[in-house]
């Protein structure tokens, strides 16, 4: 059975083993499952003595750390609504968080984060001793009004997690105690974790990935989360190496950067017997070349912060050779649907309707934008294409909101993007549509090209590959080389960073 609150999973280990290694933090160590528990409990009192009551949303600006992991877990046992936000967004995006969350306080994990410090530092936040270091706590806002509290401690709100912003503004999802439990029980199980497993936790837990099947997946194991503040290669292969991580989870951009440092490297030795990338496209030829680096099979899986997060994911006893996102998990219905609503045929592509456990229970303070995502029967409309082969193995083909029309055809940006990403000189790209004046739009490639790349006559290169690989009406009209492309702490590229920047172009030269 599980728990009524995210911080049963710590006191549950902290029972039954209490010495096992739950965490290892740069600054404070090793960290074992009773001294978690312990500190989860402190950090619980100490928010109560600050003024947190039940209902109240309690945000922490921060990296990942020690301090942060008992803060997520007391909030909930205090009754209060987590909101982590990540502390390498602006001192505007922080604070619009801040109002749109009402959060009653403020914490910020100063001990690891410099940009944590100075947002801190920037509200004239005082220092405190947090239970792994000291932390800054910012003054109580009073205008902060408590949310009702369930009488079902399980269906209570324990994080506003907020989404990426890859389409637009931020959207905060409200998710229960019991659906991310649900979530990240599932996925831990559906990953193979067991208490002597070693995952690297790097992927910002702000962020639904690293808070649900990072940091939860892996504490619901009774394994050890191996903490590093912000992703960075050398720290990866670091960790690889004096760690000896046995579960991998990230992005793919984390294995691209992993590439690129070990150069031409056949192999990297290490202690892998999992790795999983999650959360945007991977392309044929980035799993390939990860998985030949690493020596295991790169494992592949699709979700969003609106389901808490995971939807499907591959095989663990049958790993893919291409990038399927693999089969829903236990709980979860798909259905893949047109514009109205209807079925479509076996093998099309369509509009991703999901059904979970793990639901979000709404977006906060948004009725609309939850009344279109929220459909009759408990649906969430993903905002996503996919399709379904033979044997149900789930592809996504893009998103409906990127989906662009061209002399009446679709253009689904991650085929173009797919083609880009195979050609050497390509780190990685992006494809956005802009509107021309004639009603038609235009399909324009940003690219961010390899660090050993030469950068002079790139554009025309990666044009001629295009047109090799592509029909006509798929070809970019422009390819814009950037040293890097916009993108959030996770790592996923800001499309609509690039949809403004791509409207602010000049007019597509002739003849293109
Ligand atoms: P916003 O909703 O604010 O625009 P976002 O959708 O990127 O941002 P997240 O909830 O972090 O915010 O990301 C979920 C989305 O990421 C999914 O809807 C999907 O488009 C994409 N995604 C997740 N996993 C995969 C995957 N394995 N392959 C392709 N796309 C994926
Ligand atoms: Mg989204």
């Amino acid at each position: 059975a599980l728990p009524s609150r995210l911080a049963g999973i710590v006191q549950a280990h902290a029972a039954a083993t209490p010495g096992a290694p739950a965490l290892r933090d740069p600054h404070a160590g090793s960290v074992d499952y009773a001294s978690l528990w312990q500190a989860v409990q402190d950090c619980a009192a100490q928010l109560r003595a600050l003024g947190v009551r039940p209902g109240d949303r309690v945000m922490v600006v921060g990296e990942n750390c020690a301090n942060l992991v008992a803060l997520l877990f007391a909030a909930g046992l205090a009754d209060a609504w987590i909101v982590n936000v990540n502390a390498r967004l602006s001192g505007p995006e922080v604070d619009a968080l801040r109002s749109h969350s009402g959060a009653r306080i403020v914490l910020y994990t100063a001990n690891v984060s410099p940009q944590a410090q100075a947002h801190g530092e920037r509200h004239g936040a005082p220092a405190m001793a947090g239970p792994f270091g000291p932390w800054l706590a910012g003054a109580l806002n009073d205008d902060c009004v408590p949310e009702p509290v369930h009488a079902d401690g399980a269906a209570q709100p324990a994080a506003l997690v907020y989404t990426t912003g890859t389409t637009g503004q931020p959207k905060g999802v409200m998710l229960s105690h019991r659906g991310l439990l649900y979530v990240a029980a599932v996925s831990s199980r559906l990953r193979g974790l067991v208490p002597h497993d070693r995952a690297y936790g790097a992927l910002p837990t702000s962020h639904v990935y690293g808070l649900a099947s990072v940091m939860l997946g892996t504490l619901y194991a009774g394994a050890c989360l191996v903490l590093a503040p912000r992703f960075t290669a050398e720290g990866l292969l670091q960790a690889l190496r004096e760690e000896r991580l046995t579960i991998l989870q990230g992005v793919p951009a984390m294995f691209a950067r992993l590439l690129e440092l070990a150069g031409d490297a056949p192999s990297l030795p290490n202690d892998l017997r999992f790795a999983y990338a999650g959360g945007s496209p991977l392309t044929p030829s980035l799993k390939a070349a990860a998985e030949r680096l690493l020596g295991v099979a790169l494992h592949n899986g699709y979700g969003m912060t609106e389901s808490g997060p995971t939807i499907s994911q591959t095989d663990l006893a049958a790993p893919r050779a291409d990038t399927s996102v693999g089969y829903p998990i236990p709980g979860v219905a798909l259905r893949i649907v047109d514009g109205a609503g209807t079925d479509v045929a076996p093998g099309q592509p369509g509009v991703l309707w999901v059904r979970s456990p793990g639901l979000m229970l709404g977006y906060y303070r948004d009725p609309a934008q939850t009344a279109a995502a929220l459909r009759p029967g408990g649906w969430l409309d993903t905002g996503d294409m996919g399709r379904q082969d033979a044997d149900g193995a789930l592809f996504i083909v893009g998103r409906t909101k990127e989906l662009i029309i061209r002399s009446g055809f679709n253009v689904y940006p991650l085929e173009v993007e797919t083609v880009l990403n195979a050609h050497p000189a390509v780190a990685q790209s992006a494809v956005v549509g802009r509107a021309c004046a004639d009603g038609n739009e235009e399909v324009i490639a940003y690219v961010e090209p390899d660090a050993r790349a030469a950068r002079a006559g790139l554009a025309a290169l990666l044009a001629a590959h295009a047109a090799a690989a592509l029909a006509p009406y798929k070809r970019p009209g422009r390819i814009v080389v950037l040293e890097a492309l916009p993108a959030a702490a996770t790592g996923k590229i800001l499309k609509g960073r690039l949809q403004e920047m791509a409207a602010r172009l000049g007019p597509v030269p002739a003849g293109d």
